[in-house]
């Protein structure tokens, strides 16, 4: 038998909560996720439906729960870009309306059919192949209106538009945009785009073409132009707490969703002068207590870690001791001697009366805090509060 046919009676029967593996979790709070929807809720027109932007698996929050907690206030609908987004969703047993935006291809038609999503279609060529694979087709129609990025070109739209209507097998359940980085071009640049868009409703009227549902605001846009509401919005930071704008037209207060990184002592080691420092190690001294943190770049650390980091054990900051490697980083235990093998070490939020703030995490893994959620890796725990 091989070994690992001699030990799977075993390994079946091992059952550790995932948390306790290597001592890693995130803490979201879902709390703060309600708390963040009733904000924008509150500030919007009730006419104005909320499709929740849940992409890179709610940007780390796990879109399962996230979804669940959003569905709870009542959320119109949701919109993801990858299909595991789609199904974790579903698997949360609800059903409202999910967007797929660009990214899925045809290939995938039947796990979009048996998950009811809607496609987004941005050129004749994605519908008609769409349309061969799937018999009553769903779909958004994309529009660039200077993004670059998916989406057809406002002239191309309305050749789609004209094709989709005539098709009756095909359902167009809206007409969405996604408007360009706006922070740095500002106000000027978003009522040119709104007016672009303005111009393919104009047409779109014009040819009897019925579309329910025009959105163009992701968080910006909901939160500094009211004029650019239409039906729908589709913010995704905001629901995590980035307002991405320094002070709002919308004055909403939002909460962070992601409230801790934590980890655990995985080793604690005196030096002593059997093992002579290396020169080249300059934070190195012989009577130093150095301990190592289950957590690497690996595990979305950053991978040049700075000089200046620091993390909380037993309520007291410890430098992180460069460099970063993919399962482990080194940490300063000298001035901790109560520090023990499998203490909890604090990377983010609080630990007794110390904390360490998001926007100092930010500053250390040389990012802001939006790139601190893109580098959540689903491989961790989360604990939800
Ligand atoms: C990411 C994305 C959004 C949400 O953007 P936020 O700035 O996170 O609110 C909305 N629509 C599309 C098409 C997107 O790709």
């Amino acid at each position: 038998m091989s070994a690992v046919a001699t030990l799977s009676p075993y390994l079946r029967k091992i059952d550790v909560p995932a948390a306790d593996l290597r001592g890693n979790h995130y803490e979201i709070d879902l709390g703060a996720i309600r708390h963040n929807y009733r904000e924008l809720r509150a500030h919007l027109p009730e006419r104005v439906a909320v499709y929740a932007c849940l992409k890179r698996n709610a940007y780390g929050c796990g879109a399962g729960p996230v979804a669940r907690a959003l569905a709870g206030e009542d959320v119109d609908g949701f919109a993801v870009a990858s299909m595991l987004d789609a199904m974790a969703i579903r698997r949360e047993g609800l059903s409202n309306p999910i967007l797929l935006y660009p990214g899925a291809l045809p290939i995938t038609a039947a796990a979009v059919k048996s998950l009811d999503l809607i496609v987004t279609v941005s050129s004749l060529s994605e519908l008609r192949q769409w349309r061969a694979a799937i018999e009553n087709l769903r779909v958004f129609i994309k529009v660039d209106l200077g993004f670059y990025r998916a989406g057809a070109t406002p002239s191309q739209a309305i050749e789609l538009l004209a094709e989709a209507t005539a098709d009756r097998k095909v359902r167009i359940e809206g007409l969405y945009a996604h408007m360009s980085e706006l922070s740095g071009s500002g106000a000027e640049d978003a009522y040119r785009q709104l007016k672009k868009m303005n111009g393919i409703i104009r047409q779109m009227r014009s040819m009897d073409a019925r579309v329910p549902i025009i959105m163009m605001s992701s968080t910006e846009g909901a939160l500094n132009y009211p004029d650019m509401d239409f039906d729908a919005v589709d913010p995704g930071a905001l629901f995590v707490g980035l307002s991405e704008v320094e002070q709002p037209l919308r004055d909403v207060v939002l909460r962070p969703a992601l409230t801790a990184i934590s980890t655990s002592l995985v080793s604690v080691k005196r030096l002593d002068s059997s093992l002579r420092p290396p020169h080249e190690v300059p934070w190195l001294h012989a009577d130093m207590t150095i301990g190592v943190i289950g957590m690497g770049w690996g595990d979305g650390l950053p991978r040049a870690l700075p000089n200046d980091a620091t993390a909380l054990v037993h309520g007291k900051r410890a430098k992180l001791l460069p460099p970063s490697h993919l399962e482990h980083i080194r940490i300063d235990l000298t001035d901790i001697p109560e520090a023990r093998l499998g203490d909890q070490v604090v990377l983010l939020g609080r630990q007794g009366h110390e904390e360490i703030p998001l926007e100092e995490v930010a500053h250390h893994w040389g990012t802001d805090v939006m790139g601190i959620y893109g580098n959540l890796r689903d491989h961790i725990p989360r604990a939800y509060i």
